[in-house]
């Protein structure tokens, strides 16, 4: 039937009052009491509507025991619901967010970290490195300087002959060892040549080395010297040749020793403590 019909007391009855009522603009709402709702307040009648939705508000707002009309607390709570469902949405997305960011953060730190105990290892094995390299160059120095303080025997293929001690009511502060002239004659260490002639004392062609450790090797007789003063001499390294130069009666190597230049002591004892025995 058309709503033309509608005529007399078929019109539809006046819509009841809803008296006091009013329905709050979301606008005008918090977010605390969001989503349509509609209070009723007794005090209200004499305001417009305008203002008692603005009293509302703020009673609500407020917490004054407010009475609330059943369907709109239902349509404010789906409303909530949906807001609240919006607001799930927000938090997570902010939780995302907030993940995501912790994530880069977290990743970031990662990296450093990682940087840092790379930094932190290379650095450990430079050290290492070094510090090896450093134990190897003190032990090369080491082998080194035993090498250069090692002692040898002055000439090889020899015979002991006069030792030191008396010889004919007079001194012999040497050892004799009796060689084929052109022997070769050799420093006993690392040293010093501090002379290298004829000696007008008997002794011939004549070479003194003082050693490392002070002590100073005269050998005499020589036929043949390969040195100079001031040259500097290792163990072993050829100096003379043997020969009978001088006050001698055969080819031999007068050799002797004078601990810190000072006076002669036998030389097979002495070399015997240094390893050397002849
Ligand atoms: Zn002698």
């Amino acid at each position: 039937m058309p709503k033309t019909s509608y005529t007399g007391r078929h019109r539809p009855a006046a819509k009841p009052s809803r008296g006091r009522q009013f329905v709050v603009p979301v606008a005008l709402l918090s977010s605390t009491v969001a989503g349509g709702l509609v209070i009723r307040d007794a005090g209200a009648s004499a305001l417009s509507p305008e203002a008692a939705a603005m009293k509302n508000v703020s009673n609500s707002v407020a917490g004054l025991g407010l009475a609330a009309d059943p369907d709109a607390v239902a349509a404010a709570a789906a409303n909530r619901s949906g807001a609240r469902s919006s607001r799930d949405m927000a938090r997570d997305a902010k939780t995302l967010i907030i993940s995501a960011t912790t994530s880069a953060e977290e990743t970031a730190a990662q990296a450093r970290a990682a940087a840092e105990k790379a930094a932190a290892d290379k650095a450990a094995a430079a050290k290492a490195k070094a510090a090896a390299a450093a134990k190897a160059k003190a032990a090369a120095r080491e082998r080194a300087i035993a090498k250069a303080h090692r002692w040898v025997s002055p000439v090889s293929g020899y015979t002991l002959t006069s030792g030191f001690g008396f010889r004919w009511g007079k001194m012999h502060p040497a050892q004799d060892l009796a060689c084929p002239t052109g022997s070769a004659v050799h420093a006993l260490s690392s040293g010093t040549v501090v002379f290298a002639g004829w000696s007008n004392e008997g002794y011939g062609n004549m070479v003194k080395i003082r050693y490392w450790d002070g002590t100073v090797s005269w050998m005499a007789h020589n036929s043949r010297l390969l040195v100079s003063v001031g040259e500097e001499v290792s163990p072993g390294q050829l100096v003379a040749y043997s020969g009978s130069t001088g006050n001698s009666t055969g080819p031999h190597v007068h050799l002797e020793i004078h601990p810190d230049d000072g006076a002669a002591v036998a030389p097979r004892t002495w070399l015997a403590k240094r390893g050397v025995y002849l």
